[in-house]
């Protein structure tokens, strides 16, 4: 399947401060659109980056069905774009696809458009280490109807823009005691745009205390820590590195994935099990809680530098201290900026053939 390319006119780049990006507001000259129409995938196109023509009645806006991807691309030392992981992220579109009852996207149709899209506008690629192109892999139901059922028609399209690195600061954390993100058999596993609309009350609550996001905590017993905000997160007790298996309610995190291949690679012991907030608390008493952050694209890692929970903040040890999370963030970083040699494949440069093409 051939993309058509029809390119911007002029770039707006001139106007742009690599230096002084605020996270999510500017956005590069193209943009990849492909419509599903009469069960298939159809006219895939890069055009200059416009707003979308959206009837009323879009089922998207009313009934829920909208996913996405959030990932990065990179410069490497030499100047080669490079995407990290994309088959992953390609696979969780189509797992969250597959739960928001929407139409799967053929693997090779996400990773060229990626491809082209990026390599087209690799201008928009900040140098930086930290520094990145995001990219935001967006499906929609766009049949004009009102009424629940799934729509047979989508639009699936990615917008990319230049980005800084997102949390310099590090985060305080709130143990949520009322509110979910997500329960058993719901779709916190998915990507699903509902998820985040459900917990930007909680998130405000928690702002208004004096924090900057959410822990979520299990919907049952709130009990078991499930992941904050749009990252999935890790904890130091003791030396040892323990993360939140993915058992239903969390999403599968590619920087978690990373994260505990990078930490067992080290020599790391990693446990992934379902960690309780009383763990935590007691880790914190007895001085054995080193680390907590948050690992997400758009972060890489953010230290966590306090957790509220009820009435007790557990303040953690200093950044300087945190060799686990920063181990994370230098490697990720790393290999995205070609520092250090990718051994693993996780690198995918830009402008390269893209294998199987035949197959689209
Ligand atoms: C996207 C996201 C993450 C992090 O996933 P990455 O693939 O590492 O970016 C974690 N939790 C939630 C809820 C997310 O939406």
């Amino acid at each position: 399947m051939d993309i058509k390319i029809t390119t911007s006119k002029s770039s707006h780049l001139d106007g742009v401060d690599f230096d002084n990006l605020p996270f999510g507001r500017t956005f590069s000259d193209h943009m990849f659109v492909v419509d599903y129409v009469d069960d298939k995938w159809q006219n895939p196109r890069i055009e200059p980056f416009h707003n979308l023509q959206l009837h009323p009645a879009t089922m998207a806006l009313h009934y829920g069905q909208a996913i996405f991807e959030g990932m990065k691309a990179t410069k490497m030392l030499d100047g080669t774009p490079a995407l990290f992981r994309p088959e992953l992220h390609a696979k969780r579109l189509n797992f969250s696809a597959h739960r928001m009852c929407m139409p799967a996207l053929p693997e090779e149709i996400f990773l060229k458009a990626l491809q082209k899209l990026v390599e087209l506008d690799q201008a928009w690629i900040p140098p930086q280490e930290g520094s990145a192109l995001y990219i935001r892999p967006t499906m929609i139901a766009t049949d004009e109807f009102i009424g629940v059922k799934p729509s047979q028609t989508y639009k699936f399209f990615i917008i990319t823009g230049p980005v800084g690195p997102y949390y310099p600061k590090p985060v305080r954390l709130l143990a949520e005691t009322k509110y979910v993100r997500a329960v058993m058999g719901g779709t916190g596993e998915a990507k699903a745009a509902g998820n985040y609309g459900g917990a930007l009350l909680p998130a405000k609550m928690a702002q208004d205390k004096g924090f900057d996001q959410v822990l979520w905590l299990d919907a049952k017993e709130f009990k078991y820590i499930q992941e904050c905000g749009t990252m999935n997160v890790f904890f130091v007790i003791d030396g040892k590195v323990i993360t939140p298996p993915l058992y239903g309610t969390i999403l599968d995190g590619v920087t978690r994935r990373c994260a505990i291949e990078i930490l067992k690679d080290n020599g790391f012991e990693v446990d992934e099990y379902k960690i309780t907030i009383d763990e935590v608390v007691d880790a914190y008493h007895k001085g054995t809680l080193q680390e907590a952050f948050g690992a997400g694209t758009a972060a890489v890692v953010s230290h966590v530098s306090d957790i509220g929970y009820k009435d007790l903040v557990m303040e953690l040890p200093p950044i300087s201290e945190r060799k686990v999370g920063e181990l994370v963030k230098n490697t990720i970083n790393g290999l995205r900026s070609g520092r250090i040699a990718d051994s693993r494949g996780w690198v995918v440069p830009v402008g390269a053939e893209v294998a199987d093409m035949a197959t689209v």
